[in-house]
């Protein structure tokens, strides 16, 4: 006998049930409402993409692609063709290089070697580097690695791929794009924290990068919280310079750092070596005081994003966008340029980040297209809809409008018929499927939040009406088909219903 097992969602994942489903729609639907007034549109993208995508533009040493993703082998060759002619043992070096660095490659001192070795010999190209690579993809085939795919982690690495696959900057104006659905990341699991968890997210991608772009989307997405009522919200801003002055302050801030460096808890030690700004994101209370006294990027930007950021504040004051500077905001993912920002939210505890975004100049043409600024932000549903539920804004859930309470056979077709009518003027219609005992089905439509009962039996078969019986006070009246569905429309344009 097979034992019996009783299944249950993974952890972190979760079904989202009626009614928070209908609010999760109605929040979606919101969004899409709003940003297509801001003339974005919608893309659809896989959920799964090639691993080194993501490991590529979100960055190998973030917390995300070092230890999060949901990655696994897809069944096939990996991506190393045997190369023939020099230009392709030097992107077969790149591939080989990638799979090592996606661990892909067994992780052995052997093959570290080997792989330190080829990629040396190829800055030279010497024969010698060239066969040695040779045999080094052949031994690769050999282990018949598959394709390394990931479930997305987020969506933007997705936005620039398909920007660069359908050369959307070819496209007149720039591309501004909209998507909703699952991120995947393999985190902890708390309240607002999942592995399976819902964004919202908008991009623009174009030739320009200017402060009024920037301006746009926070008016966009503040616009959109407003309408769903997530009022209490702050707006922090930062600007984490660019490639031009970018790694001068990160260079001393690291030195700064290696300087109070036993005082850091080991997280932050790691982080020194890794990616010292994300230093700046410990939420370590021991840490806070060493922190405060770091040099800000704010005072090492280049003149050109020094201007960047001022024209931005004065485009947010032209809006009447409310905002906080914080010169800690850095963000975790490695593409970001300039414009940093984050949204919290009451009601949440220590998961208290509903949006984050910011500038990202650059990252289309790090995946090989062309040079190509962008910005955009992913709002978290989930996070979003926790707090609407517990500030108490959300709208009324959906209500059933008519339950039919339908006795005998006569009475079956035309309860048939007239749920059908019902529902094609949109309503919401419960017709049961067997005959019920009178008592019994008042009793259910009264169970099931029914607005009205429509009673229909066999005198009312006969003589062609209905009797439509209100459930919040018992009012009750005889009507012809006619008269029934006018005053339920008439009704439901003024209820909702
Ligand atoms: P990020 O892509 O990390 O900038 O995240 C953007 C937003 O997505 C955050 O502000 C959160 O609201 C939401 N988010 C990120 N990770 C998770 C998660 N594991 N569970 C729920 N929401 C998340």
């Amino acid at each position: 006998m097979t034992e019996k097992r009783q299944f249950r969602a993974i952890k972190g994942t979760r079904d989202i049930l009626p009614p928070e489903s209908s609010l999760w729609n109605w929040f979606e639907q919101t969004a899409r409402e709003v940003f297509e007034s801001y003339n974005f549109r919608e893309i659809r993208l896989p959920i799964f993409e090639d691993t080194e995508l993501f490991a590529r533009s979100i960055g190998v040493e973030t917390d995300v692609v070092s230890k999060e993703m949901y990655t696994f082998e897809d069944r096939g060759s990996i991506h190393v063709g045997y190369p023939q002619t020099v230009d392709e043992v030097i992107r077969s070096n790149d591939a080989v290089k990638a799979a090592w660095e996606l661990k892909r490659i067994p992780q052995t001192p052997e093959n570290e070697l080997r792989v330190n070795l080829i990629n040396h010999a190829c800055k030279s190209i010497s024969d010698e580097g060239a066969s040695a690579l040779l045999r080094f993809v052949a031994e690769l085939h050999a282990l018949d690695l598959g394709d390394s795919v990931t479930l997305r982690p987020e969506a933007t690495a997705s936005v620039c791929r398909a920007y660069i696959e359908h050369n959307m900057h070819a496209l007149p104006g720039d591309a501004k794009l909209y998507y909703v659905g699952p991120m995947f990341r393999r985190e902890r699991p708390q309240k607002g924290r999942y592995r399976q968890f819902y964004q919202i997210g908008a991009e623009v991608l174009g030739q320009s990068d200017a402060p009024a772009i920037d301006a746009e989307v926070l008016e966009m997405l503040i616009a959109f919280f407003n309408r769903v009522g997530l009022t209490r919200t702050t707006l922090y801003l930062n600007s984490i310079g660019d490639k031009n002055c970018r790694p001068d302050y990160v260079a001393l801030l690291q030195n700064e750092l290696l300087n109070v460096a036993d005082k850091l808890g080991p997280d932050s030690q790691r982080r020194i070596e890794t990616n010292p700004l994300r230093v700046l994101d410990s939420k370590i209370p021991e840490e806070q005081p060493i922190i405060e006294k770091l040099p800000r990027i704010s005072d090492h930007l280049c003149d050109a994003c020094r201007e960047h950021f001022a024209k931005l504040k004065e485009e947010l004051n032209l809006r009447g966008i409310k905002y906080q500077e914080n010169w800690r905001l850095v963000r975790g993912l490695d593409y970001y340029t300039r414009t940093t920002f984050e949204v919290t939210a009451e009601g949440l505890g220590s998961q208290n980040a509903v949006c984050g975004g910011g500038r990202y100049d650059g990252l289309v043409e790090l995946l090989g297209g062309p040079p190509t600024k962008g910005i955009g932000f992913a709002i978290g549903s989930d996070r979003s809809i926790l707090s609407i539920q517990e500030t108490g804004s959300a709208p009324p859930p959906l209500v059933l409008s008519v339950f039919i309470a339908w006795m005998g056979p006569k009475a079956y077709p035309a309860a048939v018929s007239i749920a059908r009518k019902l529902r094609a003027a949109g309503l919401a219609v419960e017709l049961p499927p067997e005959e019920m005992k009178f008592k019994k089905s008042l009793g259910l439509a009264d169970k099931l939040g029914a607005r009205y009962a429509l009673i229909l039996g066999e005198d009312e078969a006969a003589s062609n009406t209905f009797t439509l019986k209100r459930l919040s006070d018992a009012a009750q009246k005889t009507l012809t088909e006619n008269e029934l569905l006018e005053y339920l429309e008439s009704e439901r344009r003024g209820t909702r219903a």
